[in-house]
């Protein structure tokens, strides 16, 4: 059965049968609620995200994949409190984004895309332009000229063409948006296929917990792309029977670039200007979030929050992080520094059940991490 895109801003209902990224009247659109997943459906021999696959949007079985998802859950102390971390960051490309990738290039596959492009700040674009070299697709990605050089790297390495835009992270979208006509835009803020990806992670949380729910999930954010796939899959789950209530979500933002830490402080429901600032965090330095008003209401339905970090909490935390085994870049570090201010105040207590994403593995960001160490 085609699924169905909904536009949030004019009403209009339309089969995701076709390459599309947004609305005619200019907004994004989003997937309606999908039939989601009894632990019946689960295919438990595949090891990667694909074992959801029947509740996955796509007309058929997937025809390219780099094994991405069924990623590890680790316990490990965090100051004398037992946390679950989520290593997003042992994804095929280093970053959670392999999860959304891998599903919207299936779809774009099924409605018969040719040459792409996308505009990131390095991790999305990575992860695209690995998985269009696997799918034989011609691809270009834009990218600010200050993203770490990793990235940048990673993303010549498949064969992609790499546009390094100077200015702000808005001129890199610009450029791209510019590009719309000679190429099919991915992108992977736009795209609601790429949330129908993120959305396994709830349905893995929910399977590596032993079909148990936990109580607080902390998730680094620019977008919202996990905020709203976790929504997404916890919703189907909980249509299904299959759980009682949803996690408390809490976006993690650094304070000097937080779009959505200035819209909740303010009690808005939508979009309000703030002024940002630059941050060693580049993965969620979001200006603009293209679904601002669904991510805002997705933490208040789950109860939970956004949480801004202070710049100088950054590299503490990367540093216990490490301590710990776990090198992670400093974007996703963030979760850390505010997992640490949550327990201190007492919004997460001790005994409760507490995920934490590490979102990208710190190979990818080695220049920024030795300047913030000082190594
Ligand atoms: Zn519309």
């Amino acid at each position: 059965m085609t699924a169905l895109y909904h536009c949030p801003k004019c009403g209009a209902t339309i089969p995701a049968d076709r390459p599309i990224w947004r609305c005619a009247c200019g907004s994004h659109l989003n997937l309606a609620p999908g039939p989601g997943l009894a632990r019946g459906d689960i295919a438990g021999a595949d090891a990667s995200l694909w074992r959801y696959r029947r509740a996955v949007a796509l007309d058929g079985p997937p025809q390219v994949s780099l094994g991405e998802g069924w990623t590890p859950l680790v316990i490990r102390d965090w100051a004398g409190t037992s946390v679950h971390f989520k290593l997003e960051s042992q994804m095929p490309t280093g970053s959670f984004k392999d999860r959304g990738t891998a599903v919207m290039l299936n779809h774009l596959i099924e409605v018969g895309v040719g040459p792409i492009h996308e505009d990131s700040s390095g991790n999305a674009g990575s992860s695209i332009a690995s998985y269009a070299a696997a799918a034989g697709l011609r691809c270009r990605i834009y990218v600010p000229v200050t993203a770490p050089r990793g990235k940048i790297v990673q993303i010549a390495a498949s064969g992609a063409e790499v546009r390094a835009i100077p200015g702000t992270r808005q001129a890199v979208t610009d450029a791209a948006l510019a590009a719309v006509g000679d190429s099919f835009y991915a992108s992977h803020n736009w795209h609601p296929f790429f949330i129908e990806g993120t959305k396994t992670l709830a349905y893995e949380l929910w399977e590596q917990l032993g079909f148990r729910v936990p109580d607080n999930i902390l998730v680094p954010t620019g977008y919202g792309s996990n905020i709203l796939g976790l929504d997404r899959g916890f919703d189907e789950l909980q249509r299904r029977g299959e759980i009682e209530k949803e996690p408390r979500l809490f976006a993690v933002q650094a304070e000097n670039c937080a779009a959505l830490a200035a819209a909740w402080a303010a009690g808005a429901e939508d979009f309000v200007p703030f002024t940002p600032v630059a941050t060693a965090a580049d993965g969620i330095a979001t200006v603009k979030p293209v679904r601002t008003a669904e991510v805002l209401a997705a933490l208040r339905r789950s109860k939970g929050g956004v949480a801004a970090v202070p710049e100088a909490e950054i590299a503490p935390a990367l540093r216990a992080l490490g301590r710990l085994g776990l090198f992670v870049e400093p974007t996703a570090a963030t979760a850390g520094a505010a997992l640490s201010r949550l327990l201190r105040d007492g919004t997460i207590g001790p005994g409760e059940t507490t995920v934490v994403m590490l979102t990208g593995h710190g190979l990818k960001a080695t220049d920024k991490i030795a300047e913030l160490l000082a190594v």
